[in-house]
């Protein structure tokens, strides 16, 4: 176990309760649905929910990862519940959502990683609510070849797969994840479709070093990746990994500057991002752009 440190007070999360927030949280609930808001402990989810912003996570609640970061549980998985496409389709029309983020656990498990389960629920989504722009975040798809074709010609409008840490933090942090397979995925992705945004995101204040994460930046830019978020790390329980550092305001700041002079179309830096926060409403001003 470790210490939990006080946070600063630029980590400031209000309780959520307004109409909205639990407007969502009921067709969430009807649904059966698992989001990353609740799993991760989000603390945007006041905000997010409230404005009907929500991250699904599919294919159940349990890795077979155990990234030393993440409150999801590790073990066996169940098989794949196969009403969950038109599930997930069903809420985000309900939501009327414009923008909506599909993410799973890890299942190595499964011989195709749950490519073609993605493939189906962008499909369903696509049916259901053919205005809503969709935004996938991927597991690494590690040793399944074809995996990330089959998702690809399902078409979303982002791809994201985050990079979580910087290189020199894999092994103790995202352990059985390969820092290189993760930047060659997304380069694959530009590959295969030129048309479709690519995105990644690190969590920062886990000891990296500066220059490791403008190294990383640069990595990123190397695969044509479009879009970055970096959010401070929070230690979901005391048996996770400790919070090394919490980064400053300015230095967020810094990181954004950074990453825009490097090519990025669009950067997201600051204690309280995530990967899916504002992602609707950046995407958006990006296509009116
Ligand atoms: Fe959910 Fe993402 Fe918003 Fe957090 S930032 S509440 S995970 S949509
Ligand atoms: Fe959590 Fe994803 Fe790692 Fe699984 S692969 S433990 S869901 S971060």
């Amino acid at each position: 176990d470790t210490e939990m440190p006080r946070k600063p007070d630029w980590i400031r999360v209000r309780a959520p309760n307004s109409k909205g927030y639990h407007e969502t949280r009921s067709i969430v609930q009807d649904h059966g649905l698992i989001t990353v808001c609740e799993e991760a402990g989000c603390p945007n989810i006041g905000e997010c929910w409230d404005k009907k912003h929500a991250t699904f996570m599919i294919m159940g609640e349990i890795c077979t990862r155990a990234c030393a970061f993440c409150n999801v549980s590790t073990g066996r998985p169940m098989p794949l519940n196969t009403n969950e496409p038109e599930s997930v389709a069903h809420a985000v029309a309900q939501m009327g959502l414009n923008h909506v983020v599909i993410t799973s656990v890890d299942r190595d498990d499964l011989d195709d990683g749950g490519a073609e389960h993605f493939a189906r629920v962008i499909r369903a989504i696509r049916q259901s609510a053919p205005g809503t722009t969709i935004e996938i975040l991927t597991p690494d798809f590690l040793r399944k070849p074809s995996a990330l074709e089959t998702v690809v010609e399902a078409k979303p409008d982002v791809f994201n797969h985050n990079l979580e840490t910087v290189a020199g933090n894999y092994l103790t942090v995202r352990p059985g994840a390969r820092y290189f397979h993760s930047i060659r995925l997304l380069q694959k992705v530009k590959e295969l479709d030129p048309s479709m945004f690519t995105k990644s995101g690190i969590m920062v204040g886990l000891g990296e070093e500066r220059n490791a994460v403008l190294q990383l930046m640069d990595d990123l830019r190397t695969g044509d990746v479009d879009f970055l978020t970096i959010g401070q790390y929070l230690q979901p329980t005391r048996k996770h990994h400790r919070v090394e550092r919490f980064v400053t305001p300015e230095e967020f700041a810094s990181y954004e500057t950074s990453a825009y002079t490097k090519g990025f179309l669009m950067v997201s830096a600051s204690p309280l991002t995530r990967s899916s926060y504002h992602a609707g409403d950046d995407f958006a001003r990006l296509r009116a752009a």
